[in-house]
């Protein structure tokens, strides 16, 4: 695996990509990816991380001062009331700045909220409490089995402790960030564990700002992992079969709005600065996620080059898509 870190001299950019930098989807939410290692090899995994990854080649880290002016700039092209989501595609708690970046992100003026995405294996009372020191509004946690031989499973690692994983939730609840359980459901696998979180979440705690629950959907992606058998809902099945029955069981609304439960609302887009279909000239300055692929950068933004077998130097590429301004790109 190759480490690329990413800094101001790098003269890559911190949009454009999904692997790391700053997504903005066109609300007042943005996501912020400092780096994108994992420690954790989930059998459903959307983005294949985790040591035994099959198509990462690369790990990328962002240097925190170069990812603060990024945000800063970002946000204050949002406006007021901005959340930053560090949602790193891997664990955000193996960025070893991560207390500093959360503290350095609630000091930017427009930032209202700062939340995390954690699988909670490296929660402890120590970093739990450095990260209420430094203002961390929520932590969202990934957890899908209460069972441990199943909440393993899920994890795709011996090691995984849910006891360890359990009381860490525990502990955030009874801290001053919130605490909100984000299984992800997979039909056929966690059934019966779904209604165990949810009672877990409503006796912890969890919820005091937020929802307790964010309960996802399972999906299939191209270059993500799916337990064998596993077939996705459709979002009808989803609503209709699963999420309604537990909300009239539980007595607990699960069909979440991010307006109403995160304050989220639509702002303008930052402008994309190439279409789909445009042709242009990006300079490779490092190599991609996944074998084959090349980091090049051109208009102030990282295009992902597929099939590019140049590793330096110019390329000339079609832009196939540039939705939400992450731009994947062709060599022409
Ligand atoms: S699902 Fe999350 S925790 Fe699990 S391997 Fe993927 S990135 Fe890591």
């Amino acid at each position: 695996m190759t480490h690329v870190r990413i800094t101001a001299e790098s003269g890559i950019p911190l949009m454009g990509s999904l692997y790391f930098g700053v997504i903005d989807r066109g609300t007042s939410l943005l996501q912020v990816r400092p780096s994108c290692g994992c420690n954790l090899n989930c059998p459903f995994c959307s983005v294949d991380a985790g040591p035994e990854s099959k198509t990462r080649a690369t790990s990328y880290e962002v240097e925190m001062e170069y990812l603060l002016e990024a945000v800063d700039e970002i946000a204050r092209f949002k406006g007021e009331g901005v959340e930053c989501h560090i949602d790193s595609p891997g664990e955000p708690m193996m960025y070893r700045h991560l207390p500093e970046l959360v503290a350095a992100l609630k000091g930017i003026g427009c930032v209202t909220a700062v939340s995390l995405q954690t699988n909670g294996t490296m929660l402890t009372d120590i970093s739990i409490a450095a990260l209420e020191s430094a203002g961390l509004d929520r932590i969202n946690l990934s957890l899908h089995a209460l069972d441990p031989d199943m909440a393993r499973m899920l994890a795709g690692v011996e090691w995984f402790d849910i006891g360890q994983v359990s009381e860490a939730a525990r502990m955030v609840a009874n801290s001053r960030i919130d605490l909100l359980v984000a299984p992800v459901y997979i039909p056929g696998i966690n059934d019966a564990e779904i209604p165990k979180l949810i009672r877990f979440a409503q006796e912890c705690g969890a919820g005091k700002r937020f929802p307790p629950l964010g309960i996802q959907k399972f999906e299939h992606y191209r270059y993500g992992r799916s337990p064998k058998g596993v077939k996705a809902q459709s979002w009808w099945q989803f609503f209709n079969r699963s999420i309604r029955p537990w909300e009239k069981e539980h007595g607990l609304r699960l069909q979440l709005d991010m307006e109403r439960d995160f304050g989220t609302v639509r702002r303008q887009f930052v402008p994309l600065t190439m279409a789909k279909g445009d042709k242009v000239t990006v300079e490779i300055r490092a190599p991609g996620w996944i074998h084959g692929e090349m980091l090049g950068v051109a208009k102030n933004r990282v295009v992902s080059v597929y099939n590019c077998e140049k590793e330096s130097g110019q390329v000339r590429v079609k832009i196939v898509s540039a939705k939400h301004n992450i731009y994947t790109g062709q060599p022409v």
